[in-house]
């Protein structure tokens, strides 16, 4: 079949390749739909490798996915050939401690695609665990159904942050991660979702959501703050990117034994002030992917709750995967989510 793999740092090749998958009794067969390009992908093509993550033999990328099932191992009840699914990329093993703990997404041994030395799913065909599969509803579109990935990490996040009705939250950083993050806040209760960013393109997507757009360019970020939480800080900060500058500062807007999640990923180890959180009694949580939120996140784009149709701007045919990467790599400021269709 064909397959977008990743032969070293910098080299994508659309391939003809064969790969060792057998229906097991539990999985199910999915011809795939469309694929969103993360980050992560991003990140292994023009660099190799992501920390400790390192691309040593070629891999096929993608993770982020939607498809249709093409036939279900014999013990699959819950899903049938022709059904519209998204799929969690992560399958830990079912008997770990972690898995027993309800922290699968932590367990040591998870195989989670286009992680290496892991395949992805950026190819014609996959086989999968039933269990990870999950039935889009009908007024979800594929490429909807990609975008979960994404929103399930949106949704961790707001899940440690343990959000109540009405508390204000910062978002730093207005890529698909803090856009999500800041809808999924919205959805779970918060009154405000404040968002920094410094290309204003994304903060005026993030300003049509309703979100309160901070260009940290051209605007104090402490006057919004204060102005919008009556001086006491917000409640809650998602740090969404992994920015040094940003993470350095990142007690100041917050309220006294308010929270921070961190989501994004800095590059490098960033100084973090303890005293200046202790001055707060901040608690500190973190989140990495994410466990039990598939279902949670389909039922808000189900629902209505959430819509992701602005984030998805633009759209590659697989026979243009090269090129979709290429600008993934170097996107317009307008660009979010890029997804590819098979
Ligand atoms: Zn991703």
């Amino acid at each position: 079949m064909k397959a977008l793999l990743l032969k070293e740092k910098g080299k994508l090749a659309i391939l003809d390749m064969a790969f060792e998958e057998k229906l097991g009794p539990d999985d199910v067969l999915i011809k795939m739909h469309t694929i969103g390009i993360c980050g992560s992908d991003v990140h292994y093509y023009t660099h190799g490798k992501i920390g400790n993550f390192i691309v040593k033999e070629p891999m096929v990328l993608g993770h982020e996915a939607s498809g249709t099932i093409i036939e279900v191992g014999k013990n699959v009840k819950s899903l049938k050939a022709g059904d519209r699914i998204c799929m969690e990329p992560g399958v830990p093993d079912l008997h770990s401690r972690a898995t027993m703990e309800g922290m699968y997404n932590l367990d040591p041994d998870v195989v989670f695609w286009a992680t290496p030395p892991i395949h992805g799913c950026l190819r014609e065909t996959v086989v999968h665990p039933a269990m990870f599969c999950f039935k889009l509803p009908d007024n979800v579109s594929y490429a909807e159904g990609a975008l979960i990935e994404p929103l399930s990490v949106g949704l961790q996040a707001v899940k440690k942050a343990n959000v109540k009705p009405g508390d204000v939250a910062l978002v730093t950083g207005c890529g698909t991660i803090g856009l999500l993050a800041g809808l999924a806040a919205l959805a779970g209760g918060c009154s405000k979702v404040i968002i920094t960013d410094v290309i204003q393109p994304k903060l005026d997507l993030a300003s049509s959501y309703g979100m309160i757009p901070v260009n940290i360019k051209k605007q104090d970020l402490m006057d919004v703050v204060k102005k919008e939480t009556g001086g006491w800080g917000v409640d809650i900060i998602f740090e969404a990117s992994g920015n040094e500058a940003a993470i350095t500062g990142i007690f100041q807007p917050l309220c006294p034994g308010g929270k921070v999640v961190f989501i994004g990923m800095p590059v490098n180890p960033v100084p973090v002030d303890i005293v200046a959180a202790q001055a707060k009694e901040a608690r500190l949580e973190t989140v990495f992917r994410y466990a039990n939120v598939y279902l949670r996140a389909l039922s808000l784009l189900g629902s209505g709750k959430i819509n992701v149709k602005p984030l998805i701007i633009d759209r590659y045919k697989f026979a243009d995967a090269i090129k979709a990467f290429d600008y993934a790599a170097n996107p317009q400021p307008r660009s979010v989510k890029i997804v590819i269709e098979m």
